[in-house]
């Protein structure tokens, strides 16, 4: 099992590890700095790219994903690194900044749509580019919805509180946290503990992704997409960095 630094210090840039394993068409390593989204989290997102040093070669990474045994695994195409080997971490840092913000945002656009009364027709996901996509339906009509949807996010970043993470057994977490369109039990089932990342006083969710440590750093939030469909609304929210 690789050791997520992202989780335990999501400020971290580099690292030094060593290549475990061969699977799926890349390498394993003993400890990563480079996130990919947990599936069974449903909370999607692009994956961390940046590169490995590793036997004299960089190693600049195309991909890192979980594959079906649920092994993280890196892939380059360069060589693959020999188990044992040596490996240093850099992080694109630029590229997780912006998804951190952006899926910081979305646990905020999840909150403010269940206060309004609005329904999520699909797990929401960041697409990348610092931009949220989300699936909803409204009460009233979404031309009022929408940027009252946007504007009560932007209120809660304006709260500057701050962003943390909890491991909580599952009843536990049951209790602590606030709603979403995948019900709890379909979390991982097989985990007898889940991942919380609590945005402010209003957001508690279940989060494999590393975030962002308060929620100022969301910067201006801007809808960028609303396009019908047949049953609800499809929405683009893109968060900037901030000044
Ligand atoms: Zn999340």
């Amino acid at each position: 099992m690789t050791q997520r630094l992202y989780l335990e210090d999501p400020r971290r840039k580099t690292a030094l590890a060593a290549v475990s394993g061969h699977a799926s068409g890349g390498f394993l390593l003993d400890k990563t700095i480079f996130h990919a989204a947990d599936p069974r989290y449903r909370h999607a997102q692009p994956c961390d790219l940046g590169h490995v040093l590793a036997e004299g070669h960089k190693l600049k990474l195309d991909r890192v994903f979980w594959d079906a045994k649920g092994r993280l695994v890196h892939k380059t195409s360069g060589p693959l690194p020999a188990v044992g080997a040596k490996a240093q971490l850099h992080l694109d840092a630029p590229r997780r900044e912006q998804q951190a913000r952006a899926h910081a945002a979305m646990h905020l656009l999840v909150a403010a749509l269940h206060e309004q009364l609005g329904l999520l027709l699909e797990a929401p996901a960041v697409v990348g580019g610092g931009e949220v996509r989300l699936t909803a339906r409204f009460r009233e009509d979404p031309r009022a919805a929408l940027p009252r949807l946007v504007a009560r996010a932007q209120e809660m970043a304006a709260t500057r509180e701050d962003v943390t993470a909890l491991w909580a057994p599952r009843d536990e977490a049951a209790k602590l946290a606030t709603p979403q369109d995948v019900a709890l039990d379909a979390i991982a089932p097989e985990e007898p503990t889940l991942r919380l990342a609590r945005c402010g006083a209003r957001s508690v969710l279940p989060c494999d992704a590393p975030l962002v440590a308060n929620l100022r750093e969301i910067g201006a939030l801007k809808l960028t997409l609303a396009q019908a469909r047949r049953d609800g609304i499809r929405l683009g929210v893109r968060a900037a960095a901030p000044p």
